[in-house]
């Protein structure tokens, strides 16, 4: 199985003809997101929404204020 990682972020279905698929998982909040279609693939990982799910990750929240206290 062909995929590629950008930290919590893993691209499928690349090859030709097929319609390419992104999850974005974190593990630290459990938050998942599916986006399918080349276009909308693309959108989204111009968008970096793994560092933008960084700044605003609940779970990453939590563990700063413990870390912090
Ligand atoms: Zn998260």
């Amino acid at each position: 199985m062909s995929a590629i990682w950008f930290g919590g972020l893993q691209v499928r279905r690349l090859e030709r003809g097929q319609t390419p698929v992104a999850d974005l998982h974190c593990t630290a909040c459990g938050l998942h997101v599916r986006v399918t279609g080349r276009l909308h693939v693309a959108d989204f990982l111009r968008a970096q929404p793994m560092n933008e799910h960084r700044a605003t990750c609940p779970a990453r929240a939590a563990s700063t204020e413990r870390t912090a206290a």
